[in-house]
């Protein structure tokens, strides 16, 4: 058996090419390849990371989108890299009394799916699902309209735009529905997808991203 100094010392002197997946820069042995300043950005456990969101019966958000984040969520959506949905979504924190039927990933439209080859939102959910052994269920949401890039629209555009956007297609009825998405901005996509769900006469719909953009 080797001792934890010991070890430390070979660690020092044959450095291991430890990097940290969050800010891509080289870490000291990061735990779960978070290094310790993005640790330090993790509000998962820290009481104020919700805010609410209509139609939403509880909404946990991981990180806050700022330009590190950002980093990493554009490399999982745009960069191909997959094992991303699996690291971020180890740090989603869900309480213990959000009873869950169903991980539901907010979907991409058809369109969109093609071209990017995957929903990054999926990746997520699915490695939620495993973890708390819940499961995914991709086929119940549909993203019906293609509905463009929002960033720069405010909350009453968005959920306009968003009209018609989502259908439910399968039963739901008296589920615990938890909704997964990378970033949530001003809540107008997940409210949206609440307001199918509740149609199709879900019990209660959580909600749990990966970062949040404080709007001001
Ligand atoms: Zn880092």
């Amino acid at each position: 058996m080797m001792n934890a100094a010991f070890q430390r010392i070979l660690d020092l002197l044959f450095p291991k090419n430890y990097v940290c997946l969050m800010c891509n820069r080289e870490a000291y042995a990061p735990s779960n390849q978070l290094c310790d300043i993005c640790r330090s950005r993790l509000h998962g456990s820290s009481g104020y990371n919700s805010i609410e969101i209509p139609q939403i019966d509880g909404f946990k958000w991981t990180f806050l989108f700022d330009s590190t984040t950002q980093g990493c969520i554009h490399r999982l959506k745009y960069g191909n890299c997959k094992y991303l949905g699996e690291f971020l979504a180890q740090f989603i924190e869900i309480p213990e009394d959000w009873q869950i039927d169903y991980i539901i990933p907010v979907p991409l439209h058809k369109k969109r799916l093609k071209k990017r080859g995957y929903n990054q939102a999926e990746l997520i959910a699915n490695a939620l699902g495993k973890r708390l052994n819940i499961e995914v269920r991709a086929d119940i949401l549909l993203r019906v309209i293609d509905t463009k890039t929002q960033t720069s629209r405010t909350r009453t555009e968005r959920s306009q735009a968003l009209k018609g956007a989502f259908n439910v297609a399968g039963s739901i009825e008296g589920k615990h529905i938890l909704l997964i998405d990378d970033v949530c901005t001003t809540g107008a996509t997940l409210t949206a997808c609440a307001q199918e769900l509740i149609k199709a006469k879900a019990a209660r719909i959580y909600a749990a991203t990966v970062c949040y953009t404080p709007k001001q």
